[in-house]
């Protein structure tokens, strides 16, 4: 069986570390933090650095933050790159520009070695149970050859085309998903101000046509003003970010999306930058006047 590091031990990658361990595979992991990665799997190998993990591994996975993180992770002196040889292969898991991931994927094939990128989507649960749903983009061989990886943390991997297009499609989705929670909140808040109880409005979404498991969901949280992070404000600004950077070089305007940027880094300015994106109701609460 496939030697396999993972890097990242945030919201995201726990989750995945565990769905490997209980499916068998032996893992080795590096964090930023050590301390966290030991208080998490004490019982697993931490390697010094992601170049020595890379060394120790036939496949290494990476999840974290944004695209800074991900380019010390890969490019650094000390990084995975370092370690690429034929036979060796690369998961980017992290929600980056697809710019960033062609040059990941060269970079792996001008040393032998192959990169996969691989985006998620299925938040916190999906991570923590195995519901993951992947969007690949690089060589549909290699996306094969990982297929059984990828499902052992998830129930599909949809190959996206060549290498940015999985980033590409991640993007798109994390657009719809900001229009829809701050929609949302927008409604919530017209609803409540004109005295019509949120479970009212929540039962009726979802008996419409316009129903949606992300509206339950997020809408239940809000309900329960429960804003524990699943996936945080500060990480959906940085998507909504690289998705304007992305369209303004397409010469593709987006006014939606750029006014609900503003809106969630609103959020940030107002202390919720590390809350659950659904946190962003208090912005457009406070701005109603409640
Ligand atoms: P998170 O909980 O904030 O964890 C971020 C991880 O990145 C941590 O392991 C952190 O290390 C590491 N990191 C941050 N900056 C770093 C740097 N400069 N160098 C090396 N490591 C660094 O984030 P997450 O929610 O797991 O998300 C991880 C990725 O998945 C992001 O790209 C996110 O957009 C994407 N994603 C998230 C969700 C979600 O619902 N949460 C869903 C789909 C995709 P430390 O432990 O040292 O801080």
């Amino acid at each position: 069986m496939q030697r396999v590091g993972f890097i990242g031990l945030g919201i995201m990658g726990q989750g995945m570390v565990s769905s490997l361990i209980r499916n068998g595979y032996s893992v080795r992991v590096w964090n930023r933090s050590r301390e966290k990665a030991r208080a998490l799997f004490r019982e697993l190998p931490f390697a010094e650095s992601p170049r020595a993990l890379a060394e120790q591994s036939d496949v290494v996975i990476s999840c974290v933050a944004d695209p800074a993180a991900v380019e010390r992770v890969v490019f650094a002196e000390d990084g995975v790159l370092a370690a690429a040889r034929p036979g060796f292969a690369y998961v980017e898991c992290s929600t980056v520009s697809p710019g960033l991931v062609r040059r990941i994927a060269q970079a792996f094939e001008a040393r032998g070695a192959q990169a996969l990128e691989a985006p998620v989507t299925g938040s916190k649960l999906g991570a923590q149970n195995g519901s993951l749903l992947f969007m690949t983009g690089g060589d549909p061989a290699l996306h094969s050859a990982l297929e059984p990886l990828l499902r052992s943390m998830g129930t599909r991997a949809i190959h996206c085309g060549e290498s940015g297009q999985g980033a590409l499609m991640k993007l798109v989705g994390n657009s719809l998903i900001s229009f829809m929670l701050e929609g949302l909140c927008e409604g919530l808040t017209v609803a409540r101000k004109g005295g019509l109880p949120i479970a009212t409005v929540l039962e009726v979404i979802q008996a419409a046509g316009f129903a949606s498991p992300y509206f339950a969901f997020k809408g239940a949280a809000i309900e329960a003003r429960d804003f524990d992070t699943h996936f945080s404000i500060d990480l959906l600004v940085k998507d909504q970010s690289l998705m304007l950077a992305e369209a303004a070089e397409q010469r593709t305007p987006l006014p939606g999306l750029a006014a609900i940027r503003e809106v969630f880094q609103a959020a940030r300015a107002q202390g919720l930058g590390a809350a659950d994106i659904s946190a962003v109701v208090q912005v457009v609460e406070r701005a109603a006047g409640l």
